[in-house]
């Protein structure tokens, strides 16, 4: 197969930027390894995207996503990763998981973000058995238990906020003295009273449990004073990373791994453009990550539009 754009990703970014380039004409390869919506499928709820005074469930904006890209004209969607990308502008070959190529003449990489690792002992061995990174895929099977959250972000304290509904309380962890969340969601989070403690100032250092998570140990930032909490589970929500290890090594990052763009979502390869939660910027959210898109799709076109003369 043979497009004018090739899109990775069908999350927020990738979505956007797949309805305005094909509106624009030109042919579009949309390439996602899983389903329609990205980061938005692990979000309880969003009480922050226009349009919804009441808040949108994630699953449920991510199936209005979908459904606005299905039969899209001179839009191809493929189910596969892309694992390699070589070539030049107007020349790319994108490799793929199942084995096939697509050439493209620009290409559009909206891959976004994946958790971070709390990087303490037996994290990888307990996922799945009280580890969690996603309290909207896991919080059910500790309804009425005692959890802990493990961050300072809006994700830790969102999806905290969701956890109180289920479980009966919340061993709330920050390594900071202070949230770097929305005030509005630590406020709620008070309000529930003893439902929620919280931990501010300290890390985690030890998971414990014999095949699934029962206690972990906290130990604070400053006095380096321990305490062993039982749990039945531990949500992870201590930033993310950014999907880049198919990229050519050349392509700029900045310090943190994320792809340097100017204001046109050019990335320092001619002809590779980035946008969304991949990007290094400020905002990771989903309306900036709608917003990258249809800048880059735009940059793009006005591109293509210079290659064909
Ligand atoms: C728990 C949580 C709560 C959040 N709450 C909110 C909120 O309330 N409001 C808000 O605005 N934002 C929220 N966000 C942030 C928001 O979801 C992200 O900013 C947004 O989804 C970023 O969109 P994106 O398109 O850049 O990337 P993503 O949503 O990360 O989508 C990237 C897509 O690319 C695919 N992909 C990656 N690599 C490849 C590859 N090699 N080949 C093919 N496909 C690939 C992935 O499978 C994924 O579908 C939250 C995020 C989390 C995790």
């Amino acid at each position: 197969m043979s497009v004018d754009s090739l899109i990775i990703g069908e999350g927020p970014a990738g979505v956007t930027a797949a309805l305005y380039l094909a509106r624009s004409g030109v042919s579009v390869a949309l390439v996602e390894q899983m389903t329609t919506g990205g980061q938005i499928l692990q979000t309880a709820e969003l009480e922050n995207y226009p349009g919804y005074p009441k808040g949108i469930k994630g699953y449920e904006l991510a199936d209005l996503f979908a459904a606005h890209i299905e039969g899209l004209d001179n839009c191809t969607r493929t189910q596969a990763q892309v694992t390699a990308i070589t070539g030049e502008a107007g020349h790319f070959t994108v490799s793929l998981s199942n084995g096939k190529t697509i050439e493209a003449k620009t290409i559009l990489v909206c891959t976004g973000a994946k958790h971070r690792m709390l990087g303490v002992p037996r994290e990888k061995e307990l996922t799945g058995s009280g580890v969690s990174y996603c309290a909207l895929c896991d919080g059910n099977f500790f309804r009425g238990k005692t959890v802990a959250v493990v961050g300072g972000g809006n994700a830790a304290l969102e999806e905290s906020l969701y956890l109180s509904k289920i479980v009966a309380k919340i061993h709330l962890i920050h390594r900071r003295d202070a949230f770097r969340a929305r005030k509005v969601y630590e406020d709620r989070l008070r309000a529930l009273g003893d439902a929620v403690s919280f931990h501010l100032g300290y890390t985690v250092t030890a998971l414990h449990g014999e095949g699934s998570l029962n206690a972990i140990t906290i130990q604070s930032v400053a006095g380096k004073e321990e305490e062993t909490i039982p749990v039945s589970a531990i949500f992870v929500y201590v930033g993310f990373e950014p999907v880049t290890s198919f990229l050519p090594q050349e392509i700029a990052k900045d310090p943190q791994g994320f792809l340097v763009t100017d204001t046109e979502m050019r990335t320092s390869i001619p002809g590779i453009y980035a946008a969304g939660d991949i990007r290094s910027k400020l905002c990771r959210q989903v309306i900036t990550a709608a917003g990258d898109g249809a800048t880059a799709a735009q940059a793009a076109f006005v591109f293509l539009e210079q290659l064909h003369g």
